[in-house]
């Protein structure tokens, strides 16, 4: 989900007089940051009982989309506060890339929203970044969102269970499957975190879901170090027609 010219203005605006342009791009005051929260599209029920994609109308409970029904995601359930769009998009990216922690108990109070279901977790661990890039970054916007979201929900937040061990290249400009490829293989589990995830229940943390490769990867690796049940919480999804897999 990155953006190169986004990106490009952070770096620009480093420089003080150009402060204006970061705050344009990404504002900063709540007050200006509240008038977005009221375009956004919460996500909630109906929606898939497995991937948390949201139904038009109610399917009953336990209704399936289509995806799911074809394939059933690696992770046991997956729901999402926010739809990512163009009214959620000035948030997230603010908060993304902009280094705008002023929502994040908002946010994390509208994931313990979503993520209600999830009642028996035991820890509450961030979708990783691989050190390279967290070096870049200096922060991990998952792990924010993990940290700030156990203060809400069942678990206690686990920052040292899952690693990036491959630098896989941006998501943003993969196509569905090559973003499968791309993330395969890429997460590992530390030798502590095995001890600790054997038999318990996980929530993990993503800020935005986009083809759910990344959190499919991720819960592969988990379930195979031995978790019971894998549950994804997102702050936002991409909702757009479904890929079908063949
Ligand atoms: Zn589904």
């Amino acid at each position: 989900m990155e953006t190169t010219g986004e990106i490009k203005a952070i770096r620009r605006a480093q420089k003080p007089a150009l402060n204006a342009v970061l705050n344009i791009v990404f504002p900063a005051s709540p007050k200006a940051l509240s008038q977005y929260w009221r375009k956004v599209t919460f996500i909630d029920e109906p929606c898939c009982h497995l991937c948390g994609r949201p139904f038009p109308f109610d399917q009953g409970a336990g209704a399936l989309c289509a995806r799911c029904t074809a394939r059933p995601p690696a992770y046991d359930m997956g729901r999402s506060a926010l739809q990512y769009d163009a009214d959620s998009r000035p948030l997230i990216l603010a908060f993304k890339h902009g280094g705008r922690t002023v929502q994040l108990d908002r946010f994390a109070k509208q994931m313990s929203r979503a993520g209600r279901r999830f009642k028996d977790a035991d820890y509450i661990l961030p979708v990783p970044l691989h050190p390279k890039r967290l070096a870049r970054r200096s922060y991990n916007q998952a792990a924010l969102l993990a940290k700030a979201s156990a203060v809400y929900l069942a678990g206690d937040y686990a920052p040292d269970v899952l690693f990036r061990k491959k630098d896989t290249p941006s998501q943003g400009a993969q196509s569905g499957r090559g973003r499968y490829r791309n993330v395969q293989g890429a997460f590992e589990v530390s030798v502590s975190g095995r001890e600790k995830i054997k038999g318990k229940n996980l929530i993990l943390i993503d800020d935005v879901l986009t083809t759910g490769a990344t959190a499919e990867s991720c819960a592969r690796t988990l379930k195979r170090a031995g978790a019971q049940k894998v549950w994804v919480l997102s702050l936002a999804r991409v909702v757009r027609d479904e890929e079908i897999p063949t």
